[in-house]
Parts: structure tokens; sequence; C-alpha cells
């Protein structure tokens, strides 16, 4: 099984009505041998299984062989421009598909499509006027949040840190940095992504610290 550090959400970009006839062909279009995402939800709710998770699709560019792709049809209203334009059927199903998703790969980080945008002022946070798109028209934390999403990560891990580290907004040194950590500190393991990790402190903040500067606390 390939790697899964990735799950993130989509939005076609289209009218609700697209059909999945005329986004294929629209993939084909860009010369496309791989379906942009795994699973596409229609207006209605259904959900279309374009890909198995063990392949890798095209939904967002350089970041395709660790990530699975879940998108639903729209996230333009009628005048063209960028709008939440999820009905309760595609809500509802997205939340199923997130579950089932995060069940495969616990440890896999769930965020939007803009999520990877590049942080171009380098100020640490992802602002609309750097979003490559605003795919997929709404906030993925938000709506985590919103839904009570909780994890079922069964991996109950801590880590300590060696030394006073920074946690940081996203896993690189150019981002904002939420708080230094004092050594000895313990943190509970969400997620990680190669060099980072993903913990949360007692407080309940959570942030990004560099894997070497933490240590494993054996249970
Ligand atoms: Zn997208």
């Amino acid at each position: 099984m390939r790697t899964v550090n990735f799950i993130t959400i989509h939005c076609t970009g289209g009218p609700q009505n697209q059909s999945l006839e005329s986004i294929r062909a629209h993939w084909r279009s860009l010369g496309w041998r791989n379906v942009g995402y795994h699973r596409l939800v229609a207006a209605d709710g259904t959900v279309h299984e374009l890909a198995p998770y063990s392949a890798i699709t095209n939904g967002v560019a350089g970041h395709n062989s660790n990530n699975i792709h879940l998108s639903y049809i729209g996230g333009i209203d009628s005048r063209g421009h960028v709008a939440d334009t999820r009905t309760s059927a595609q809500r509802a199903a997205l939340e199923r598909l997130v579950y089932e998703v995060h069940r495969l790969y616990p440890a896999a980080v769930i965020q939007g499509h803009r999520d990877f945008s590049p942080d171009k002022n380098r100020n640490g946070i992802i602002e609309p006027s750097e979003w490559t798109k605003a795919c997929p028209s709404f906030s993925v934390k938000a709506w985590l949040q919103e839904i009570g999403f909780k994890s079922a990560n069964p991996q109950k891990r801590t880590f300590t840190s060696r030394a006073n580290v920074n946690l940081r907004d996203g896993a690189g040194t150019t981002f904002r940095i939420l708080a230094t950590v004092p050594a000895g500190e313990r943190l509970q393991f969400i997620a990680e992504v190669p060099g980072w990790l993903f913990l949360q402190l007692a407080n309940g903040t959570t942030g990004w610290m560099a894997s070497q500067l933490m240590q494993e606390v054996m249970p």
C-alpha cells in the first residue's frame, strides 16, 4: 500500500449540474491519463468511485503520490463566483467519505486543495490572495470543526521535546511560530509528514514541530 499523508477536499469549480462525462472530457482535454479525484460527489449525494484509493490521481500538482482526493460537483454560483454550493446531501456524503478514508489512513492530514498554495509573502498564513485556486470554495478546517470531526486515530502516541522547540503553523521553517515549547513538554501525536510531526499541546493548541527535535515517549 502506498503512503498517504493527505486527504484533500476539492470542488469541480463548475455548476452543480455538471455531468460526470463533461468532467471526464475536461480531464482528457488536458491530456491527463489519470482521473482528477478518487471520489466525486454529485448534487444529489451520489458518490462516483473514479479510482481505487491505492491508485494515484491528479488532484494537486506536485502533491499526488501521497494524497487521496475527494471532490464535490459545484463550487461556483450562477454568476460564476466562488461559493460553497454544497447541498446537504453532498455535505453528508463528504462527511462519510472523510471518515472512511481517515479510518484507512488515520495519520493523514485532512485539508482543502487551496491549503497547498505557496505562502508567497512568507508570513505563515495562506491568505486568500495567495490561493492558487479557491478550491474547494470553503474552509475545510472550519467545516471539520463544524461537524465535530473526531479523529479515530488508534495510535495514542506521545512525544516530548528535546529542547525548546517552535510549534509552527505548517510543516516547514518558513511557517509562522505559534508557540515555543519548552524542553520536556509532552504533546499528543495527530499526524506526520516526512521530517515534521503534527502535535497537540496540553492546552489544545495544534501545530507542526521538526521530528528531529522530538522524541517519542514509549508507553
Ligand atoms: Zn481542487
